[in-house]
């Protein structure tokens, strides 16, 4: 009989290691622990037959194993009654990382603006943001661009009225900042300008950072510092810098300033059209013109002005070579920054 008992005690811990639903407790329950046909139950009813002096430890013997049976049977129920099968539980691994959440980043552009700003931040220069819906005045009239410049032509400018339109540069915070201050000034304006043209180096859109420099006794060798300085901090410090004569309406002398291609280190290569530079800037002399329009003195005051696009330095810095990736919002592409 105690061979019996031992048999039945593994033939229920085994059958009930398999279940794995709910719906195969009940039939667990009759077959061992039911009180008519048990297999259990129908053990100790056997204790009757058996010699006197062995029934106390034989009924203990079947007690105990009824006990720990239905222990485990009701520990089963309420594994499963919690959804966890015990193969869920092995198969779970604590030693596993948890599941990260998606988490954004900086659009590269954005990346080199934010760049961009703190280099001319630790020069000295505050950070000014403006409208992109501009007046025609602040646009063109007060940088100098008089209403017969090829520059306000249609196929430039986004008119929103006669006098209203999209801010084809960020020059228009230099007359605005200019009107309402008195030099000493050093700022930069970052922002969004619109102009009609889109191809693998242009798109209606683009960021552009303008900075300009007011104050008694400034000079060009003070633009070219402060632009090398800028272009060293940005690429490398040992960058070769140019700068060419050039024309804008609102300074004189103008300059363009080219670096050398950093594709080919100055070699020739496709981007830099074969010459080893790279037009980078745009720059010069605040025009007295402009000066005056503001009602500053030019006898007295001088100062300069610089403007460069920003996908153009995000482009030569990560060796992209068509603008247009950046406003296609391709996660694949936008993710490597
Ligand atoms: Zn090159």
């Amino acid at each position: 009989m105690e061979l019996e008992l031992a048999r039945l005690k593994d033939e229920a811990i085994q059958t009930l290691k398999g279940v794995t639903v709910a719906s195969e407790l009940e039939p667990f329950r009759v077959k061992f622990l039911g009180r008519k046909g048990g297999s259990l139950t129908g053990v100790m009813r056997q204790l009757a037959e058996v010699p006197k002096e062995d029934r106390p430890r034989l009924g203990q013997l079947a007690n105990e194993i009824k006990k720990e049976v239905t222990a485990l049977f009701e520990q089963k129920k309420q594994d499963l009654s919690a959804g966890q099968t015990p193969q869920k539980q092995s198969e779970l691994d604590l030693s596993l990382p948890g599941r990260s959440l998606p988490f954004g980043k900086l659009h590269p552009v954005t990346q080199v603006m934010e760049e961009i700003c703190s280099i001319f931040e630790g020069m000295g220069f505050a950070v000014a943001e403006g409208p992109d819906v501009e007046t025609d005045h602040y646009n063109f009239e007060a940088l100098n661009i008089p209403k017969h410049h090829p520059a306000r032509d249609m196929h430039d400018t986004f008119y929103v009225s006669d006098s209203i339109l999209l801010r084809t540069h960020t020059s228009n915070m230099q007359a605005r900042i200019m009107e309402n201050m008195e030099p000493p000034l050093r700022y930069i304006a970052p922002g969004k300008v619109y102009r009609c043209d889109s191809d693998i180096t242009h798109t209606p859109m683009f960021v552009q950072v303008e900075g300009f420099l007011v104050d008694r006794d400034v000079s060009f060798a003070d633009l070219k510092g402060v632009l090398t300085s800028f272009l060293h901090h940005m690429f490398s410090q040992d960058l070769a810098v140019r700068f060419r004569p050039s024309f804008f309406p609102f300074t004189e002398p103008s300059a363009e300033v080219d670096i050398a291609c950093v594709i080919c280190g100055g070699e020739g290569c496709r981007v830099c059209k074969r010459t080893g530079w790279i037009e980078i800037l745009g720059a010069g002399l605040i025009d007295p013109e402009v000066m005056k329009m503001v009602g500053y003195d030019p006898d007295e005051y001088s100062g300069f002005a610089f403007g460069l696009g920003v996908e153009r330095i995000a482009m030569l810095k990560y060796g992209i070579n068509d603008i247009r990736l950046y406003y296609e919002n391709d996660l694949r592409f936008l993710s490597q920054f």
